[in-house]
């Protein structure tokens, strides 16, 4: 016979404990085990906690050793040989087998493709499914143990489901603040820890995941004591719309529970590529839909997990007022005014100018009105209003001279002067910053067409102030290898990738010149498709020529894939101190020759496409063992 009852239940209230109550394992803490739930709060945050204590330790760890490198090697320059070595057998085995390792064998960034065209993202590396697994496993058991550990304190299947309520619902909370936190990209643990914003997103992924799920056993288990509860000779379904109409609080439930569907499902990998800019755009709502939803079914309950999701709004609200003085800082400031007025100082915003190179590249070279004295490999989020309003997009800062008073108006690609320190930088002047962006299908492509349409060109040559279009730059988001601790630096590019690569050159030469840095050899290996390629970078290339001991330390290898180019050293193209050759780089004997004729450890850098990437991770892998050789990924992918 189904409870009935004339007293109405307080559904609303937290604290409403009739026992005569039939919705009384559907709302508040009846059959919740509360303490249980923040105890295994804490050892999920203990466990993520430990793993970002592990991740500290080997930074400073790393730090410390790569300064000890890097004092040693500029102090006593005889040494050099010594850092080059292993001294044991212990960090080659864990560079092969656990922090460089792929999954499988060599596959990490190419992705896998189920159907031709049709991608499902990358594979996990060893290391991030190791932790994965390892926060996984705990999420699951603690969500399962009400069910997994009856006695008879619980009475029945309803105070089972209320527990499994209490439990999942508490996680997928806790959840949501690690998930939000690692999606920011100006998360400080990027800092902290010495870990990318890629690997932080990848995680971001999988807690989102994992609370998606905690959110469905918490409405689940909702649901059916709710529907198995009978109230006035109602039941079912009935009993579900009751609850509806009397809470508001389960209304925003509904909220938050759809824009996790919505969330979770627009994300799957060839959704998000094939449209990324609408699917940030909408991911931005959905996560403020949800943050509505969820906040107010735990304010209207007045549930003790409301702080959480202030922390969670308050990093939101903390990183977005970062960006926008950050933001304000790096693209408004003071401009001198040389030409048409007498002279004085105005107000500037950066300006940017654009120039369509061969292989669909554009050459964006912003004036920025402050100095950017940042290390090479940096990259920045550019918004250029009038090719896109509502997008900006990231991409490397391929040369950044340490001092320029150039304005992109007057001069063409600005020039290198050497300064005393290395990145030392001319504090009095604006800065010009180049990025080289190779045409996609949205706003790189939009770029490239008007970069490239006559109109554009001719108003160019023509009037000043159609020359430079209204742009910002956020950043510079610095990477976090300086790769000066090295003697022996390699780097990779493949195709447009020599962006993230080429203002390494200039940087390591210059701290070589004045004994700042470690360097003692560089070699730059780029794998392009044709030899028009090259003059993307043919300007800047001049100028690192020309450095002092550039021949004495730098060389530069360009392998030319496409068997239809011409050029290489038979076919007449050639430019002093680079080696062009024709055919596919063969990047174990690269690096095998390199190791061979090292000098002291050696970092390889790689950027380009995925299969490039899988090559140089799998031939640093296999030289492990032989010398110190260290890995340095950089992806233009998250
Ligand atoms: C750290 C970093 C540095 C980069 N540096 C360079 C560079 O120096 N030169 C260069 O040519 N490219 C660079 N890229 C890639 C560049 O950001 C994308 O090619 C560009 O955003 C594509 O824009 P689209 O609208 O034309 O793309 P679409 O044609 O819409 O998409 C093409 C691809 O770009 C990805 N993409 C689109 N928008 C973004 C976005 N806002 N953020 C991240 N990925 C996006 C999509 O997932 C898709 O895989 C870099 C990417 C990253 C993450």
């Amino acid at each position: 016979m189904p409870p009935t009852t004339t007293l109405e239940p307080d559904v609303n209230n937290i604290n409403y404990t009739s026992s005569s109550d039939p919705f009384k394992y559907s709302h508040g803490f009846t059959g919740v085990d509360q303490p249980q739930n923040y105890l295994f709060t804490h050892i999920l945050l203990g466990t993520a906690l430990s793993f970002g204590l592990a991740a500290f330790v080997y930074r400073i760890w790393s730090l410390i050793l790569h300064k000890r490198m890097r004092v040693a090697v500029i102090a006593t320059l005889n040494n050099v040989q010594y850092w080059g070595d292993n001294t044991s057998s212990f960090w080659p085995w864990m560079k092969r087998n656990l922090l460089y390792a792929p999954l499988g064998t060599t596959q990490y960034r190419r992705e896998v493709h189920i159907t031709k065209g049709i991608s499902i993202g990358t594979l996990p590396s060893r290391l991030r499914l190791i932790i994965v697994i390892l926060y996984t496993i705990p999420n699951v058991l603690f969500c399962l143990e009400p069910v997994l550990h009856t006695n008879t304190a619980k009475p029945d299947i309803h105070h089972t489901l209320a527990e499994l309520r209490g439990r999942t619902g508490t996680l997928a909370v806790y959840n949501l603040v690690l998930a939000i936190l690692f999606a920011l990209r100006n998360n400080p643990l990027i800092w902290i820890l010495g870990i990318g914003y890629d690997t932080f997103n990848f995680f971001h992924r999988w807690t989102a995941r994992l609370l998606f799920m905690q959110v469905l056993g918490h409405i689940t288990a909702w649901a059916y004591n709710t529907y198995r509860t009978w109230y006035d000779g109602e039941g079912g379904w009935d009993s579900i719309h009751w609850m509806f109409e009397k809470s508001q609080s389960y209304r925003w439930a509904v909220v938050g529970f759809l824009a996790f569907v919505f969330l979770v499902s627009h994300s799957i990998n060839p959704l998000r590529h094939a449209f990324y800019e609408v699917f940030l755009a909408t991911h931005r709502l959905g996560i403020f839909a949800a943050l509505v939803g969820v906040y107010n079914h735990l304010h209207l309950h007045a549930l003790p997990q409301l702080p959480w999701v202030c922390i969670i709004i308050g990093f939101i609200v903390g990183e977005l007022l970062f960006r926008i003085i950050r933001i304000i800082r790096a693209n408004c400031g003071w401009r001198e005014y040389r030409n048409g007025r007498k002279g004085g100082r105005g107000r500037m915003w950066t300006r940017a100018s654009i120039e369509a190179l061969p292989g669909e590249v554009t050459r964006v070279t912003f004036e920025v009105p402050n100095t950017w004295n940042k290390k090479p490999g940096a990259h920045v989020h550019v918004w250029i209003p009038r090719l896109a309003w509502w997008q900006s997009h990231p991409f490397s800062v391929a040369w950044k001279p340490p001092s320029t008073t150039a304005t992109t108006a007057t001069l063409g690609p600005p020039s290198i002067v050497e300064t005393g320190h290395a990145g030392q930088a001319d504090r009095s002047s604006n800065s010009v910053v180049t990025c080289m962006i190779r045409a996609q299908g949205g706003f790189t492509r939009k770029l490239y067409n008007l970069a490239s349409s006559p109109a554009f060109v001719a108003s160019s040559s023509s009037s000043s102030s159609s020359k430079t279009l209204f742009a910002s730059l956020e950043g510079p988001y610095a990477t976090l290898h300086s790769l000066t601790s090295h003697s022996t630096v390699l780097l990779f590019a493949g195709g447009i990738g020599i962006t993230q690569q080429l203002s390494f050159l200039p940087h390591l030469l210059r701290g070589y010149n004045t004994n700042t840095t470690a360097t003692r050899k560089i070699l730059l290996v780029w794998c392009i498709p044709n030899l028009d390629c090259l003059s993307w970078i043919t300007p800047f290339l001049d100028q690192i020529r020309m450095m002092r001991n550039f021949g004495h330390v730098a060389s530069i290898r360009v392998f030319v894939s496409r068997s239809d180019s011409q050029g290489g050293a038979e076919g007449g193209m050639r430019i002093e101190g680079v080696d062009i050759s024709r055919g596919r780089c063969n990047v174990q004997g690269v690096l095998e020759e390199q190791v061979r004729n090292r000098v002291g450890a050696m970092v390889v850098s790689v950027c380009g496409p995925g299969m490039l990437s899988d090559s140089v991770r799998k031939a640093v892998r296999n030289v492990q063992g032989k010398a110190v050789v260290d890995l340095v990924e950089e992806a233009f992918d998250y």
